[in-house]
């Protein structure tokens, strides 16, 4: 007889978890895309201890179907994809089906959810990966997500975790970002019982830009937008004589998804070129929308990285967008100024 076995299923999403739950923040990022897929107009998100001790994501969207609920926590279980090419055409955030049996394998975990505006849902609980209760519960239209005790049963990650105040930052970061993606969504973060972020979810991005930045911030802000047959973009950058020590108030949204792009930032400092002192960096908030043929975000479990099929396209575009507002506000000399 071989020595080669398939791992049971609680061990294998285990292992998945190592790669797609690194740290609280990773939590709340998935259960938060999870919202937002579902359509909410309102997430809130309460965090206890860094979410060491507890993460509870709380939102009005469609819900979950009682029949599917424990079906969601299977590894590769998602309503969003269903064939290959599914793949090369993705709008939803998420598609790997692999976040929700990934969390609750190294967490303790109780789901509430309600497709019913009448207040019938379900309530699962799920422990280390095993399920403990599936009974039915009285709940708002909407899921209830709460986390707690990430990593009790993988004392190696959990000896890896840095203090309350750095988990939180990475949470606030994420939470801050997503936000500024969606400002069609109220959100709120609450960390040990204060509110950290709230937004108004009225549609308004410099409403959220002053929510997260100060609202001296949101005033010193410049429009951008373009349009060509491929992109759409949108959104603000700040004047030239805001700047920052870093390129984390640089936040690039591609189809509703914060990511990171070194290509995209270094578009946008190249358009503001000697305007920036030197290693000073921009306050942005640039928003690009695209057939989702041309991205490929299937590249990393995180999903923060993506590419683009035009590359150098984009990056022309995005920098023209950005000279073109500041040469508006006349910081560059150029055709708008002489008027
Ligand atoms: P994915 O997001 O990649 O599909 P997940 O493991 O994150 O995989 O979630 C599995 C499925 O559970 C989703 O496809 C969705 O159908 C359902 N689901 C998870 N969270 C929510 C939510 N907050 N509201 C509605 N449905 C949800
Ligand atoms: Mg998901």
């Amino acid at each position: 007889m071989g020595k080669i076995r398939v791992l049971d299923d609680q061990l294998a999403n285990q292992i998945a978890a190592g790669e797609v739950v690194e740290r609280p923040s990773s939590v709340v990022k998935e259960l938060v895309e999870n919202a937002v897929d579902a359509g909410s107009t309102a997430i809130d998100i309460v965090i206890e201890e860094g979410g060491l001790a507890s993460i509870r994501v709380t939102d009005n969207g469609s819900g979950i179907e009682a029949d599917d609920i424990e079906t969601a926590f299977q590894r590769h279980a998602t309503s969003k994809i269903s064939s290959a090419s599914d793949l090369f055409r993705i709008a939803s955030l998420g598609f790997r089906g692999e976040a929700l049996p990934s969390i609750a394998a190294v967490s303790r975990l109780t789901t509430v959810s309600s497709q019913e505006s009448t207040g019938l849902g379900r309530r699962v609980v799920i422990e280390g990966g095993a399920v403990t209760a599936n009974e039915p519960a009285n709940a708002p239209q909407g899921t209830d997500m709460l986390v707690k005790d990430l990593f009790y049963n993988t004392p190696a990650r959990l000896k890896y975790m840095k203090s309350i105040q750095t988990e939180l930052g990475h949470i606030s970061d994420y939470v801050n970002r997503i936000a500024l993606a969606h400002p069609g969504i109220a959100f709120t973060l609450t960390h040990n019982g204060n509110t950290l972020l709230r937004t108004l979810g009225t549609g308004d991005r410099l409403q959220v830009i002053a929510a997260v930045y100060g609202s001296s911030a949101a005033k010193s802000m410049l429009p951008v937008e373009a349009e060509t047959p491929d992109y759409e973009m949108r959104g603000y950058i700040s004047k030239p004589e805001m700047t920052r020590a870093n390129r984390n108030g640089m936040t690039t949204i591609v189809n509703g998804r914060y990511i990171r792009s070194f290509v995209l930032n270094q578009a946008i400092v190249q358009a503001y070129h000697t305007l920036l002192p030197i290693n000073r960096f921009p306050l942005v908030v640039l928003e690009l929308g695209m057939h989702p043929s041309l991205l490929d975000v299937n590249v990393h479990p995180s999903k923060m990285e993506v590419r683009f099929s035009k590359e150098a396209e984009l990056k022309e575009l995005v920098e023209q967008a950005v000279r073109a507002a500041l040469r508006s506000e006349r910081y560059i000399p150029g055709p708008e100024s002489a008027a």
